[in-house]
């Protein structure tokens, strides 16, 4: 099951969609509009993957967590 949530991109302000991976607790941010990526583990909070342009990339091996909260919008959940 995938949880979805409409999301502000923080690196353009566009709808972004966050997916819930609630099998294996990965939670993936991507925007359409500027190719920003943020995939982390929902129970560590590390930083698996991310890709943000025009941002200085973050140093994953520090485990960093997400710098800017993102205020849902609105949540639907699809099996
Ligand atoms: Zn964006």
């Amino acid at each position: 099951m995938t949880k979805i949530q409409q999301v502000r991109c923080p690196n353009c302000g566009s709808p972004a969609k966050r997916f819930y991976f609630l099998n294996n607790q990965i939670t993936e941010t991507s925007c359409p509009v500027c190719d920003y990526l943020m995939v982390n583990c929902s129970v560590t909070g590390k930083v698996l993957e991310s890709y943000a342009p025009g941002i200085a990339m973050m140093d994953a091996s520090r485990c960093t967590p997400i710098p800017t909260p993102l205020s849902p919008l609105s949540v639907a959940t699809f099996n």
